[in-house]
């Protein structure tokens, strides 16, 4: 077709539409690339494209330009759906795009690289923009924005920045990071769209019902999952960043409706490992979206709002790796059209045009840029390795300790994000230390060097003028603007020690891979017995084992044969009750877990307890409920639900609340309330219910704001209580007495509330003393980390009522890394964070905080999946 016929198509899809809503005034598109009508039947922004759709649209894009393209199906979520990147560049780039990708790695590591393959490289290769969209599933313009920009790129005529993108660039395009959350979204929206698509916040189609579309089948947001891997559409990601190393990068969410549009520079805090050339670069790229909005007349913000601190969001995580990493945020129309407040109307087409815009604009600045981007993002590498040398935290080695899982764990997390570590097959020693083999070495002296030290220093510091600004807001009762968790340091929440050498170590070592060793030694023959010292890779074992019906028992006191010691909660397998096929079972389980096993061709024991001792319990497989759906949070269910059934392979009923008054309690053995508000979800009856059912033996396990409803005067599950700010009970007060004003009058005094809530304390990591002679502590050293958010201080119970299993520490080494005032620390210093009550035949099992947090708190997790698991047992 002619160049005429296209700018008639343009003008016909640009007919009808309101001033601002087209795509890109006056551009003109080739008729052989099929347009997103002629393929789904809706026009860009006229519908909110379904996942299949989008696939489907993608691939005849990729058919239609097999020479510009590269179409990738790079993870399955959860649910079975693809996720793709679409790879668009010059026709000669894409017929040597493997050649590409190996020379981008080849840039990605400057150690070793000459002077005149650096010029090369800088020369020859493209800028990669890597434009990602939509992994809140409920932010639905990005992903149509993404066809629309894709169709823009392959099918735009004669237009100068598409020429300059395709001439000095690779557009990476992942048009729906989330598809299980878009298609949760749409069910919900399509079955609730009035005949006219209704304006009304909350109408059915925008109101969206428990868990909403934002989060992925586990109900995580994938948007801080970046560095804990725990999903497979991360880990897909993280194959794609590793495997191109683009140099720019997007995020396009939504946010409210009310609101205009976000790109950067972002908001304060910015991590510190953010570079002054990066911090330039943000500036550069927003410079240039400010221009084409302000020609194009739209509205927009930066600076605020949205940060660039914690490493585990999509444009965060980025850019420890060198790249320039951006959020873009449209207001949201939740469905096709939204009244706002101040009673516009704001289409989906609207934020379909906004984000492209943004988009396009994006991918031109980078190839305007494109040589200017590749040395900074080398130099950004080669820093990284310089800076490294001279930390005073050159290599960090993480020790296998009382638990070498958890350490082998770490490693593999790390390795899984590009970051090379190191096993020690020899001794060796740091300063006086003496390190055994099997430690894992990393270095902070790596092209990744950066992103190491943000996951591995136990605190990383936010800039003193904003905490300053924080605790002024807090004084004033002003909210904070903190985005998300001040601390994630790893190895704390994976609780290994981890000691630091300000010199390289030249130890003897192997390469870690993200993916462990299949263990192939054989069960070692034994006459009486297997014991499983107990640890974080012990209670997926025995869950495995249970399930298979081979007999675990578990030692609830040490005891001592020949010259080792097992602790208190080693698991015990006998010879005697391994039933036909339970042998092969046991070593299977042993190696996929990669068990150190130890057999035994006696029972004599030298001290401590014996093996058919009456304080060896029998475990068995629970049978495990776990409340879900509203009022629980969806983030801590979903966690929840995701640690038990793929961390720890336990069978879970999740019961709705709403249905749990009709559930025969009779037959579970477990019950976990998530956090949640549950106070208007069970009656008196109900709690009566569950009182009588624990007495029979049941187990209840709360989480968070479900063991603060616990703790409540009314229900009264827990016989402790809350503190209000100071230390008081938060009880009831009867027969209130009036205050006398202060005398002299003081101001400051005067206006303190009369009765609050414990400060807030904003997701820092806390270290907790662990009670080593109860069951719930298996497997600990009698201390570990947890992450602390939010205002819950419980008072520790008493010592006729239960057990404090798990306190915080005192104050002077209660906070490991991230921001607690003062004041919090104070009141939270040796408070109960996991408590323990005997009701009955059964317990009351109450975490003060979230054991689950994102899934990356190994720790924790640990302590979680004892309480499950041994609860039957005691
Ligand atoms: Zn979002």
């Amino acid at each position: 077709m002619t160049r005429a016929i296209g700018v008639v198509l343009a003008l016909l899809l640009g007919a009808g539409v309101a001033r601002g809503q087209d795509l890109w005034p006056g551009a003109t598109y080739d008729p052989a690339i099929p347009t997103i009508k002629s393929v789904l039947g809706h026009d860009f922004g006229e519908e909110i494209s379904a996942p299949e759709e989008i696939a489907i649209y993608l691939k005849a894009l990729a058919a239609a330009a097999p020479d510009r393209t590269r179409l990738v199906e790079y993870a399955r979520t959860w649910e079975g759906r693809p996720l793709h990147v679409l790879a668009i560049a010059a026709p000669a780039r894409i017929s040597r795009l493997d050649q590409i990708k190996a020379d981008l790695k080849r840039l990605a590591d400057p150690r070793g690289l000459s002077s005149a393959d650096q010029s090369r490289l800088l020369g020859e290769l493209p800028v990669v923009t890597w434009l990602m969209h939509a992994v809140h599933g409920n932010e639905i313009s990005s992903s149509d924005a993404a066809l629309a920009e894709a169709y823009h790129l392959l099918a735009a005529r004669g237009d100068a920045m598409v020429d300059t993108i395709l001439r000095e660039s690779i557009v990476l395009i992942d048009p729906l990071e989330n598809p299980d959350g878009r298609a949760r979204f749409l069910f919900q929206n399509k079955l609730g769209r009035a005949a006219v698509p209704d304006g009304e916040r909350f109408s059915a189609e925008h109101d969206e019902p428990w868990p909403g579309g934002r989060s992925n089948h586990y109900l995580f947001d994938m948007n801080r999952d970046w560095f804990a891997q725990t999903q497979p559409e991360t880990r897909g990601r993280l194959a794609v960043a590793l495997d191109y190393f683009p140099h720019v990068v997007v995020d396009l969410h939504e946010m409210g409706g009310d609101s205009t549009y976000y790109f950067a520079p972002p908001a304060d805090p910015l991590n510190p490992f953010i570079t002054p050339d990066q911090i330039r670069w943000l500036e550069t790229f927003g410079r240039a979206n400010a221009a084409r909005f302000d020609q194009r007349g739209f509205a927009y913000f930066i600076r605020e709002v949205y940060d660039s601190f914690y490493p585990g969001y999509g444009e965060s995580w980025p850019i420890f790796n060198g790249a320039i990493g951006m959020t873009y945020e449209q207001a949201s129309a939740r469905g096709l059209v939204f009244t706002r407040q101040d009673d516009t109307t704001l289409t989906y087409r609207h934020g379909v045009v906004q984000h492209f815009n943004a988009a396009i604009t994006t991918a031109h600045t980078a190839a305007g840029n494109r040589e200017r981007l590749l040395r900074d993002f080398l130099e950004y590498r080669r820093s990284a390795v310089v800076e490294g040398e001279k930390a005073a935290a050159r290599e960090y080695v993480l020790l296998p300790g009382h638990d070498p899982g958890m350490a082998g764990r770490l490693a593999r997390n790390l390795a899984g994000q590009g970051i090379e570590v190191r096993l020690a097959t020899e001794a060796f020693k740091v300063g006086t230390r003496e390190v055994p083999a099997g430690a894992y070495l990393v270095s902070a002296a790596q092209p990744s060097g950066r992103l190491a030290r943000n996951l591995l220093d136990t605190h990383v510091p936010q800039p003193e003028a904003f905490v300053k600004e924080q605790d002024r807001r807090r004084k004033k009762r002003l909210g904070d603007q903190i985005y998300d968790v001040t601390g994630w340091s790893l190895p704390a929440l994976f609780d290994v020690e981890v000691v630091t050498s300000a010199q390289a170590l030249a130890t003897a070592s192997t390469p870690v891979r993200a993916t462990p060793d299949p263990v192939t030694s054989a069960l070692p023959p034994a006459k009486v017995a297997y014991l499983l010292p107990w640890g974080s890779d012990t209670p997926g074992a025995v869950i495995a084992l249970l399930r298979a019906g081979v007999r675990v028992h578990q030692a609830s006191r040490s005891l001592t044969i020949g010259t080792r010691t097992f602790p208190a909660g080693t698991a015990i397998v006998r010879v005697a009750e391994l039933g036909a096929g339970h042998r092969e079972t046991l070593a299977a389980v042993v190696g996929r877990h990669n068990l150190p096993v130890v057999a035994l061709d006696s029972g004599w024991v030298d001290r401590g307890i014996s093996l058919g001792s009456g304080d060896v319990a029998a475990l068995k497989a629970p049978r495990v409920v776990l409340a879900w759906d509203a009022p629980t949070s969806s983030l801590s269910a979903g966690w929840t639900r995701y640690v038990l059934e793929r961390r720890f392979g336990f069978a879970v009923s999740t019961v709705r609340v709403s249905s749990l008054g009709r559930l025969d309690l009779d037959k579970v053995d477990v019950l976990v309330l998530p956090q949640g508000s549950y106070g208007a979800s069970f009656n008196d009856d109900a709690v009566r219910r569950l009182r009588e059912w624990m007495r029979g033996g049941g187990t209840l396990i709360t989480v968070g704001e479900a063991s603060r409803w616990a703790a409540g005067e009314k229900v009264n599950l827990l016989d402790t209580r809350l503190e209000l700010r100071g230390g008081k009970p938060d009880v009831e007060e009867k027969d209130k007495k009036p205050v006398d004003p202060p005398s002299p009058f003081d101001y400051d005094k005067a206006v303190q509330p009369e009765r609050e809530r414990p400060e807030s304390i904003p997701g820092a990591v806390v270290r907790v003393k662990l009670d080593q002679e109860h069951w719930l502590a298996s497997g600990t050293d009698g201390e570990t980390q947890a992450i602390v958010e939010g205002q819950r201080v419980f008072t520790p119970i008493r010592l006729d009522k239960g057990t404090n299993v798990g306190t915080y520490a005192p104050k002077d080494t209660l906070v490991v890394g991230g921001l607690a005032w003062e004041e919090a620390q104070a009141q939270l210093a040796q408070k109960a964070f996991l408590i323990h009550q005997a009701v009955g035949q059964g317990h009351m099992i109450a975490f003060a905080e979230e054991p689950n947090y994102r899934a990356f708190t190994e720790g924790t997790q640990l302590l979680f999946a004892n309480a499950v698991l041994l609860g039957v047992a005691y």
